[in-house]
């Protein structure tokens, strides 16, 4: 499963990190259910919900399955680049700053 284009905003990542033991932020009633509800789910089913809450079901699939995705989440519930970790941003839809998220020419000279 592809969570790397995933757009996870910082709260949802705060909220996906404290349901697992991590510091974060409580989510609201309903939102904690639906994340123990993805965390809970077979595959087919988790796919299902992720569909339908793209950011929620890419938080928990990352927290679960994803190498370093404790990591992953903590960097983006901070506002840091996924890549560099500098947190001077503006930050991208796909969880790294801009100058990690532009594509670096062949020749490796920006
Ligand atoms: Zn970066």
């Amino acid at each position: 499963m592809d969570t790397k284009n995933t757009a996870i905003p910082a709260d949802v990542a705060a909220h996906v990190l404290f349901h697992y033991g991590h510091k974060g932020i409580p989510a609201g009633d309903w939102h904690e259910a639906l994340i123990t509800l993805i965390a809970r789910a077979d595959m087919a089913h988790a796919a299902k919900l992720t569909n339908a809450f793209p950011d929620y079901g890419g938080a928990v699939l990352i927290a679960k399955y994803a190498d370093n995705g404790i990591d992953l989440l903590k960097d983006i519930a901070a506002g840091r680049c996924t890549r560099c970790k500098h947190d001077d941003g503006p930050i991208t839809p796909t969880g790294t700053c801009e100058p990690c998220a532009a594509p670096m020419p062949l020749d490796g000279v920006a």
